[in-house]
């Protein structure tokens, strides 16, 4: 299976705080979603790439995003956002002349979305489907789109003090696009199930490894960190 490349983008950062109230301000939640999204679809999926266009508190241009997903050539784009103006509930926007592929993504996306914020007492912001012009939408190359979770300045705010709410409603995201690119479920090898292990030596290569145990490994965390008192359990390809 090819790899399939994702990238995430949390809207504003740096001096653009995005929505504020109540205490809270946009670009922190929203970099919070991302990089727990990113989160999930490592730990749960495979046969992908995930990036962010931004894990720290800096500010990017919106063409800027744009061209990071472009040249990053990837098969999706998420911004994600949180809206103001004192209303509730969620909603997500995709380019204005949708294409197929671009209703999927949002379908699929919502459809995860909206079940869980459901259980929060969430639903949607009138028509949750809605379409933009919008730059990030207009200027990407690959399916797109934006979504906003819930209102900083209203009610909702307080599911946005809710770490729950945010990590349920980032791995939501994260299933809405996984499933999107008909990604599949990583197989965690359980100490139950794992028949081996190994202790990786200095020098290794998860590659090498692979090949002395004619199979693959199933998960590692820290691909780069292959040098010390690392065990990896032997188990089934998941790839
Ligand atoms: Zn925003």
């Amino acid at each position: 299976m090819m790899t399939k490349k994702i990238k995430i983008d949390p809207g504003h950062g740096g001096k653009d705080p995005g929505a504020v109230g109540n205490g809270l301000q946009e670009k922190d939640l929203v970099l919070t979603i991302s990089k727990l999204m990113k989160e999930y679809l490592e730990d749960n999926y495979t046969g992908h790439e995930v990036q962010l266009t931004r894990s720290t508190d800096v500010f990017h241009e919106l063409s800027k995003r744009a061209k990071i997903a472009n040249d990053y050539d990837a098969d999706v784009f998420i911004s994600n956002h949180v809206n103001a103006g004192k209303g509730t509930g969620y909603e997500s926007y995709v380019y204005t002349n949708a294409s197929a592929a671009l209703k999927a993504l949002q379908n699929v996306l919502n459809d995860e979305v909206l079940a869980t914020a459901r259980k929060y007492g969430l639903g949607a912001h009138g028509e949750d489907r809605k379409r933009a012009n919008y730059q990030v939408l207009r200027e990407t190359k690959m399916p797109a789109i934006l979504t906003e979770l819930c209102y900083i300045d209203s009610k909702d705010n307080k599911l946005l003090k809710n770490d729950d709410f945010l990590k349920d409603m980032a791995h939501a995201y994260a299933r809405g696009v996984a499933k999107f690119l008909g990604l599949l479920k990583a197989k965690v090898v359980t100490s139950a199930s794992a028949k081996r292990y190994y202790t990786v030596a200095k020098g290794d290569t998860v590659s090498a490894i692979a090949r002395e145990y004619d199979t693959t490994i199933a998960k590692i965390k820290d691909w780069n960190n292959l040098d010390s008192k690392y065990t990896i359990q032997i188990g089934q390809n998941c790839v």
